[in-house]
């Protein structure tokens, strides 16, 4: 058994997966398997990708980064949740803030008490103000652990330099062994029966060999899809976004802990701030509107000089048919994209990574190991695609043929029925492999105008004064906890100040 084991790895590419691919396996194979990444600075990477979601932390923590240490050596901030703005109608503003809202009273969900109470004329109609999340975002607050009594600890993300993480990863994957290959990659070597990849040749003929391939080699899927045509299924239908402008500003005021992201007249524009520079972004369809426009929207929507040029990229959203085949397992762009709207990009490399060593194979392949892994991730990647697609269905705007048409767009079945659920009774349930749990898909669909036509009944069960009483108990404590915290830029502060800890090993 153990002469058929894996010992050698190639990953292509040295973007943003290819070195999360790189500190994680080196990390949970340790020296048995020999490690390998290939990336050209020639060709580069594609440079952006700067708001996470909570996993990220399991992610640093796995791989033994210190959190304060990343915060400072990506020039990071705190990111709370992300504000919508002007999504369901122009004037229009809402939170999707991480962790919970409220909390669920027996087997009853929060929202429905609060819908209870708000059709009885006691609960405002404000459902963030029992989100401590969202109250400590609307506040510019920050802080790992909460003074008030009965308080919870918030849920957290982060906004980080991609490059800047990007040589982070590499030196914690370099000192556990991982070496790294400067070069671009100009052919494969397949085995001519089986299309399993022996090795990939480098310019100069250099080869590296290897029994497991992760192609990290972003959009083009250098491997995946240049050599073994896995196929792409395209999303464009729900999701036409297909360029986005990007440009760093200087921001005049301290970075709020929360990402914004404000509806354009044909896509929307991101706002990430940093701790040295703010990230931009306009992301748009290019059959509503040219490019040239849409860079002047977003150049006259900064709200500090610009830094730089804007960059322009193009992307096709979807995802790689096959995530795993053969031999070769894609991660990160070169597996598909679906636009950053919720920043579930970085995240699917990490459950890429931690899928892959669950169902980690031996040189015979077997694939029924494959099958389970592109199962899976299909799966995955079908929720994110319903949860982003809701953002633009569930809108009131016909404002522009763009919002328009998104109104009017028909969604995957497994979206209709979803919200057709929560339209009728209020419930929503997650399902296999959901990223995005019962609270996100609340707050969204409540955030998108889209109101249940009754609590549900159990709500009954409890005395209405008993409810209120219990409502404001929780709205205090969210208040309270929110208010207690220090602000986010007096903590960026203390982290800076920190020394610095050695590298855990
Ligand atoms: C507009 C936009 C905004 C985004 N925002 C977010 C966000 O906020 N949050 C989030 O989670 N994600 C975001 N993403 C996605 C995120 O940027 C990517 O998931 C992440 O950066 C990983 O990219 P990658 O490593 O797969 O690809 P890349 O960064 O493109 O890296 C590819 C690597 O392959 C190498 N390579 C390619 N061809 C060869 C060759 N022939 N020889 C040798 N090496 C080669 C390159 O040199 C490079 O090192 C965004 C993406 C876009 C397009």
């Amino acid at each position: 058994m153990a002469e058929n084991r894996i010992g050698r790895i190639v990953i292509v590419g040295g973007g943003t997966a290819g070195w999360m691919s790189a500190a994680m396996l080196s990390r949970a194979l340790g020296p048995t398997v020999a490690i390998s990444l290939v990336e050209s600075e020639a060709i580069g990477t594609v440079g952006v990708g700067e708001a996470s979601i909570p996993q990220l932390r399991n992610f640093n923590a796995f791989i033994g980064l210190d959190e304060d240490a990343f915060l400072r050596a990506t020039e990071g901030t705190i990111k709370l949740g992300i504000e919508f703005v002007d999504w369901l109608a122009p004037g229009h503003r809402y939170m999707h803030a991480f962790g919970p809202v409220g909390r669920p009273l027996g087997v009853t969900p929060f929202h429905h008490y609060w819908l209870d109470a708000r059709r009885r004329g006691t609960a405002s109609d404000d459902f963030w103000a029992w989100s401590a999340n969202a109250l400590a975002a609307r506040a510019e607050r920050f802080g790992r652990a909460a003074s008030a009594a009965g308080a919870e600890p918030l849920t957290w993300a982060f906004h980080f330099d991609a490059a800047l993480y990007a040589r982070h990863l590499r030196a914690h994957a370099e000192a556990r062994g991982v070496r790294r290959v400067e070069g671009r990659i100009v052919g494969v070597d397949q085995d001519g029966e089986t299309g399993f990849l022996r090795a990939v040749t480098l310019e100069g003929e250099r080869r590296v060999e290897g029994e497991l391939f992760i192609d990290c080699s972003g959009f083009r899927g250098l491997l995946i899809e240049e050599a073994l045509k896995s196929g792409y299924e395209d999303w464009r239908k729900w999701l036409p976004m297909d360029s986005a402008w990007a440009v760093p500003s200087r921001d005049p005021a301290p970075p709020v802990p929360y990402t914004r992201a404000c509806a354009r007249d044909a896509g929307w524009q991101w706002r990430i701030p940093l701790q040295h520079r703010t990230g931009n972004g306009h992301v748009f369809s290019s059959a509503w509107t040219d490019k040239d426009a849409a860079a002047r929207t977003l150049m006259d929507n900064l709200e500090g000089e610009a830094l730089a040029e804007p960059r322009l990229l193009t992307f096709v959203t979807g995802r790689r048919k096959k995530s795993w085949n053969r031999n070769v397992v894609a991660l990160g762009l070169a597996s598909g994209f679906m636009e950053p709207l919720e920043s579930t990009s970085i995240h699917l490399v990490q459950s890429g990574l931690a899928r892959l060593l669950a169902l980690f194979p031996d040189q015979g392949f077997d694939p029924l190991l494959a099958a389970e892994f592109n199962r899976q991730t299909e799966q995955e990647y079908a929720c994110i695609r319903d949860f982003l697609v809701l953002h633009y269905k569930a809108t009131q705007r016909e404002d522009t043929p763009f919002w328009a048409s998104r109104k009017a767009m028909e969604v995957p079945e497994s979206l209709a029925e979803r919200m057709a659920l929560f339209a009728s009774s209020g419930r929503v349930f997650s399902r296999d492999e959901d990223l995005f749990k019962e609270s996100s898909w609340v707050q969204v669909l409540l955030g998108q105008g889209l109101s249940p036509a009754a609590p549900h009944p159990m709500t009954a069960v409890v005395a209405d004064a008993q409810v209120d009483g219990w409502l404001d108990d929780l709205a205090r404590i969210a208040e309270r906890t929110a208010a207690s915290l220090p602000g986010h830029a007096a903590f960026l502060a203390g982290v800076k100040a920190e020394p610095e800890p050695r590298l855990a090993g």
